[in-house]
């Protein structure tokens, strides 16, 4: 019998190859992933380098690789404004977790055998490019999560159980999502420490002024948000974090909202922890990462106990395995950090700058569609903000106004959005959310400002 081929271009014996089987987010088994041993952290690619696209980036480009953009609803293209939510997928991403589990599955870690040692280092090569991707210093400072849920949770069960007592603080942005709220409240009622929130200003941005007051020696932890999901505000998170380590405070940034539309270094801003979820990356639900400095991961407790973690276990005793293993217990989702991977890989060869540059001009384009639909009012106008556009539209209830948008195939989200406190500082319940991504065009905003406009007119008679 002859050995199939199993390399990364191939489809699997007996599978019928699918079109454009292409990974190129896999390394090809044997082949050993840019300075996976010793593991060490590549680059970003940057403008002009071999994994950059050449050419001025252009959200055509990117669409071209997201086949749910084709599918029609409602018999009209979709308009997938509801990237806050979760983004799409490129085919990219697609095929490579096609891929791993046609050619590659296997647990890890603990196998001696070929697929659990490919299945490992594409785990950990995973682990260098999240590295990678945030600035981290080496990959052993990522710890995979479910998502930024799971890791402002891990943070607060095993940081915050080990440091927090009572009468000490925690400082929490009013814009956070519940993510970055709730979690706190729980290790916070149980080791008898207080919640307190920092203010917003009139503009959705926090107020700076409330928190220079609000640090103290009692303050352990602030907790703020890199990008809102609601008002779309880019805090000052660099003084934010300098203010807050004169008071020998730690800070957890939430990076859910941000890192697939900026660029983000975790040493540049000095973050203890930063976390995120890779869904709202183009990368598969499911699995997210937590960067947490090497001095603070080494202080902290394990939070889950199981396999994986462990380095002896006996009855009387168990010891642990290095950081970051021993925050990882039980079988990880090995496909998701390769979808992960496969999704860096996607979004940094378009230039995280060149990204970040078309979202801010189709920010401003659809702040200018927007005012002029008539009784509508887009919450936030912080000078630095992402495309989120969360609004109200005078007369109308936000879900009928999702409903109707659907009709026309434009996908928005209504409701609370998760952050009630965002919401209730303009006293509000719920509003209606666009939130844009790089494939989103200028001719898809117009088309959400005229169903808009046209609701308002039909409103009217
Ligand atoms: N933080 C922010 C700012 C978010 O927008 C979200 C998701 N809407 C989360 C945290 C929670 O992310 P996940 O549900 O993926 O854990």
């Amino acid at each position: 019998m002859t050995t199939p081929d199993m390399s990364w271009g191939a489809h699997a014996p007996g599978m019928a190859p699918m079109p454009g089987w292409q990974v190129p987010g896999l390394q090809a088994p044997g082949v050993q992933a840019p300075g996976m041993t010793p593991p060490s952290v590549p680059r970003q690619p940057t403008a002009g380098s071999a994994a950059t696209r050449s050419g001025a980036f252009t959200p055509e480009a990117a669409r071209q690789d997201i086949p749910v953009l084709q599918r029609p609803v409602n018999g009209r293209p979709v308009v997938w404004l509801d990237n806050g939510a979760t983004t799409q997928k490129p085919r990219q991403v697609i095929e490579t977790l096609a891929a791993y589990y046609a050619t590659a599955n296997s647990n890890i870690h603990r196998g001696a055998h070929t697929l659990a040692r490919e299945a490992t280092e594409m785990y950990e090569g995973g682990r260098a490019a999240v590295a990678g991707f945030l600035g981290a210093p080496s990959p052993d400072t990522i710890v995979f999560t479910r998502g930024t849920t799971e890791a402002v949770n891990l943070v607060a069960q095993s940081w915050g159980r080990a440091n927090l007592g009572p009468g000490d603080e925690i400082l929490v942005s009013t814009l956070e999502h519940h993510s970055n709220i709730v979690p706190w409240q729980m290790i916070a009622k149980e080791r008898r420490a207080r919640v307190v929130p920092i203010p917003l200003l009139p503009d959705g941005s926090i107020d700076q002024d409330a928190y220079a007051d609000l640090l103290s020696f009692r303050t352990q932890l602030v907790a703020i948000s890199h990008a809102s999901n609601v008002l779309g505000t880019v805090p000052p998170v660099k003084e934010m974090t300098a203010l807050a380590h004169r008071y020998n405070a730690k800070v957890l940034v939430d990076g859910a909202q941000a890192v697939a539309h900026f660029p983000v270094d975790v040493q540049d801003l000095d973050s203890d922890f930063y976390v995120f979820s890779g869904h709202k990356l183009y990368a598969p639900t499911g699995i997210g990462a937590m960067y947490g400095k090497p001095e603070v991961l080494a202080a902290m407790p394990p939070w889950q106990g199981g396999g994986n973690m462990i380095d002896q276990v006996e009855f009387g005793r168990v010891t642990y395995a290095p950081v970051p293993h021993c925050f990882e217990a039980g079988t990880g989702h090995i496909s998701g950090v390769v979808g992960l991977k496969a999704a860096i890989d996607w979004l940094t060869s378009f230039g995280r700058e060149a990204v970040a540059a078309y979202e801010t001009a189709l920010l401003g384009h659809a702040q200018q569609a927007l005012a002029a639909v008539p009784g509508l009012t887009v919450l936030g106008s912080a000078a630095e903000k992402i495309a989120v556009l969360t609004f109200t539209l005078a007369g109308q209830d936000p879900m009928t106004v999702a409903r109707r948008l659907d009709q026309d195939g434009i996908a928005v989200r209504a409701g609370h959005h998760c952050a009630q406190p965002s919401l209730r500082h303009y006293g509000l319940e719920a509003a209606t959310r666009a939130s844009l991504a790089l494939y989103n065009t200028a001719e898809e905003v117009d088309q959400l400002a005229a169903a808009l406009t046209q609701m308002q007119a039909q409103a009217a008679v």
